[in-house]
């Protein structure tokens, strides 16, 4: 039975091959069966297909029947048994003696049946002859119907055959016509992809080049001639080298792939990948060099900009901080190898800023394309400069440079930066400061720019104008920065962040009429730590958005609580960092925050100084304090008199107080010329009309001077120092008036 059923779909496909034999092939077995009843003298003679579930007739004498059940098929024992049957007497035949066809027409008394083999191997059906008289076939007609059989299997075969080569020519025809899409198909590819095929005979040194080759060569020949006579067309610096990968290819079988420029005639020139690999001998073929050539032309040359896009500043075509990150890094891993050192030159324009502010962008751009120009010009043969951002520029010196040579370089580069010229009515006025570090092929990247970096802040703080070469003592006030940094980075996270209100008070009355809030922490350790104290994090572009974050949002929570502890208050000011007058959306931010928590914006001021105000983007400096001073936010101009102290600040952006610097206050007393400022100072800010406050007052005398140049309001550590809300609920300023705390904390 397992054999059955592993037989018996291959035999019923096979079986069912047959079913289309065609007239003629049935019009001869038509003849064979009518010849066989004939020849054994029955009625019935027919030649028998079974299938997988049924028995059909391929041809038939004697009887017209269809379709029969493999169960009532005298046949299929012969298939099945792959062997001759022959019954004697159904009637005594337990397999057949129930059969309708023995019992009913046509009454089947004598059966025998000869199978009939597919020429793929499998029995599929039977030659039979059929009498309704019993005994009549004895194996010795066996032979005869074996003889029959044989021929119908040779018939049958011829028509296998037949079907096979049609089925074949159908292929042979298939393929013709895929071959010719691919061909097509190829054609286009080589045309779209500006792609073409070649082949070299190994032995022979005959190139033959496809359609897309020729027309990438521009060439009319489908022969390339010899290698040689094409690797000559190629740039002439990478002749050898393509050779060498050929021929390398040839001998070893190492595929390869190579871009370079290929010259056509009248001088013109394209760029080309060439690509290939060997095909070892194969049939008549003999071994072969198989390749491609692709025009790349188009894709170089924007790939060449979009390189130079980004690795070169748009301004001043100099390399940008990528591209120099890049080649710095390439020039120390050769000096490791060669024991060089690398020295790295930060530059950084004194008063740019200024520049900008009074002749315009356009001018300031023209100014930097002119400073690239001249660093260009003065950077020595096997350095490179770059433009670090803004108004800085980096450049790498040459190899194996020693200190003096660097400095010396450094001294006349920044001599080179020296600008004064007269635009628009405006004296310019630029300098330079240089920040010179030198390092080894151990020094990594981002060390020695940090170490170049590290002597140009100090150098520009120190003495401006000048090269600062880079020195390990530097690094404390680094260390003082990392630290700030650090603490205020875990306090914020871990919300240790808090407002230290200092009162602003009436000095003749000691009435307190406003606080400032200055940023305080709480340690890990408990400790309280002042702003001063962690002053580099307030002055980083990210951390001090987060500290202005979280004092708005602490200011904005207690403001209603420090209402109910100082009735008199007025306002709260809180200092705003250059970063956040930057920031896009800090104004809608800070006035969202106010309104969420019902705070008045008009008792709300925001401290700003004077350098913020001189950054490069004033425009959007102003708009920022425009927007916050049309919703009611106080603005008031800090630290006054330390800057830049230019009257056109406080009528150009919308400033409503001064805050004078506490370092006039406390020089005044002993200093003619600090309080003759000071008074300049007040009266100018009365005469504007602009409110004045005097900082840091620490003692009576202060006090009392300020008063008699007309200061009205004060802050100091006579008045107080700054608290957090928790110490101010004791009802310290219930009673409106304020005595000297310099006791306090
Ligand atoms: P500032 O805005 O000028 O703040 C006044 C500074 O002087 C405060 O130092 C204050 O404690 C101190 N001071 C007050 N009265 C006296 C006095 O009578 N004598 C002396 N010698 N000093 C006095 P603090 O809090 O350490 O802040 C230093 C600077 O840090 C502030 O100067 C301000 O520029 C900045 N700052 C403080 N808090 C914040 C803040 O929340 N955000 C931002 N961005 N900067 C802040
Ligand atoms: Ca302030
Ligand atoms: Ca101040």
């Amino acid at each position: 039975m397992e054999h059955e059923s592993h037989e018996e779909p291959h035999r019923g496909r096979l079986a069912s091959s047959f079913d289309n034999v065609g007239d003629h092939i049935r019009a001869s077995l038509d003849r064979i069966v009518a010849h066989c009843a004939e020849e054994f003298d029955c009625p019935i003679s027919l030649v028998s297909l079974i299938k997988s579930t049924e028995q059909s007739v391929l041809a038939s004498f004697g009887i017209e029947i269809g379709d029969v059940a493999l169960e009532t098929s005298f046949c299929y024992h012969a298939v099945e048994s792959e062997k001759p049957l022959i019954v004697a007497d159904a009637h005594d035949d337990t397999r057949f003696s129930e059969n309708e066809y023995v019992l009913g027409a046509p009454h089947i008394r004598s059966y025998m049946g000869y199978p009939i083999r597919h020429s793929a191997g499998a029995f599929v059906g039977a030659l039979c002859i059929i009498d309704s008289r019993p005994n009549r076939f004895t194996p010795g007609n066996l032979s005869k119907l074996e003889t029959y059989a044989r021929v119908i299997e040779d018939i049958l075969e011829l028509h296998t055959k037949n079907l096979e080569s049609q089925e074949l020519a159908r292929e042979v025809h298939d393929q013709n016509h895929r071959l010719l899409t691919s061909n097509r198909i190829l054609h286009q590819a080589e045309a779209v992809a500006k792609m073409g095929g070649w082949e070299l005979e190994i032995g022979s040194d005959q190139l033959k080049w496809s359609d897309g080759t020729q027309s990438i060569f521009e060439s009319r020949r489908t022969e390339g001639g010899s290698l040689k006579s094409s690797i000559q067309r190629y740039e002439p610096a990478d002749q050898r080298k393509i050779e060498a990968l050929c021929e390398e290819a040839i001998r070893s079988g190492t595929p390869f792939d190579f871009e370079t420029d290929l010259f056509l005639a009248g001088g013109r020139q394209k760029r080309v990948r060439i690509a290939a690999e060997r095909i070892e001998a194969e049939g008549t073929h003999p071994a072969r060099l198989v390749g491609v050539v692709q025009d790349v032309s188009e894709t170089f040359h924007s790939r060449m900009a979009l390189r130079h896009a980004a690795e070169h500043d748009s301004l001043t075509g100099l390399h940008n901080r990528f591209a120099f990150d890049r080649l710095l890094q390439q020039r120390l891993s050769t000096s490791q190898e060669l024991h060089d050192t690398v020295a790295v030159l930060l530059i950084d324009l004194d008063g740019f800023k200024d520049v900008n502010d009074a002749v315009g962008h356009v001018v300031g751009d023209i100014i930097l394309e002119t400073v690239a120009e001249r660093i260009g010009k003065a950077t020595p043969e096997g350095g490179f400069a770059a433009r670090w951002g803004g108004d800085e520029f980096a450049i790498v010196l040459p190899p194996g440079i020693s200190n003096a040579g660097a400095e010396t370089i450094g001294r006349h580069l920044i001599e080179q930066l020296r600008y004064r010229s007269e635009i628009s009515g405006h004296l310019i006025e630029l300098g330079a400061t240089g920040g010179l570090a030198i390092g080894t092929g151990g020094t990594s990247v981002k060390e020695l720019v940090r170490r170049a970096d590290t002597a140009l802040y100090h150098g520009k703080k120190r003495d401006p104008g000048k090269v600062h070469v880079y020195e390990a003592g530097l690094e404390r006030a680094n260390i003082a920065r990392q630290y700030a940094l650090n603490e205020v980075r875990t306090a914020i996270r871990e919300d240790r962040i808090f407002p230290g209100y200092q009162p602003v008070v009436e000095l003749r009355t000691g009435r307190l009429v406003g606080f400032e809030a200055l940023m305080r922490l709480t340690s890990r350790t408990g400790r309280r730590i002042t702003a001063t104290e962690v002053l580099p994090a307030l002055l980083d572009p990210t951390l001090s958005r987060e500290v202005s974050t979280c004092m708005i949002e602490h200011v904005s929570t207690e403001f209603a609580e420090l209402d109910r502890c100082a009735p008199a208050l007025d306002f709260v000011s809180i200092n705003a960092s250059e970063a956040d007058l930057l920031a896009s959306g800090f104004a809608a931010q800070f006035i969202a925050q106010m309104r969420a928590k019902r705070v008045n914006l008009s008792r709300i001021t925001l401290e700003v100084t004077e350098t913020m105000l001189l950054v490069d983007n004033t425009q959007a400096v102003r708009r920022v304090l425009s927007e916050l001073r049309d919703n009611g936010v106080g603005i008031a101009l800090d630290d006054f008199g330390t800057g830049y102290s230019s009257l056109s600040h406080l009528r150009d952006f919308p400033i409503d107080k001064v805050k004078i610097d506490g370092s006039f206050i406390q020089s005044m007393v002993n200093d003619q010329h600090a309080s003759k400022i000071v008074r300049a100072l007040i009266g100018m800010a009365n005469s504007m009309g602009l409110g004045v406050i005097a900082e840091g007052v620490e003692t009576e005398t202060q006090s009392r001077m300020l008063q008699q140049m007309g200061c009205l309001l004060g802050q100091g550590f006579l008045f107080g120092h700054a608290e957090g809300l928790s110490r101010l609920t004791g009802g310290r300023y219930r009673d409106h008036k304020l005595q000297a705390v310099s006791s306090a904390a």
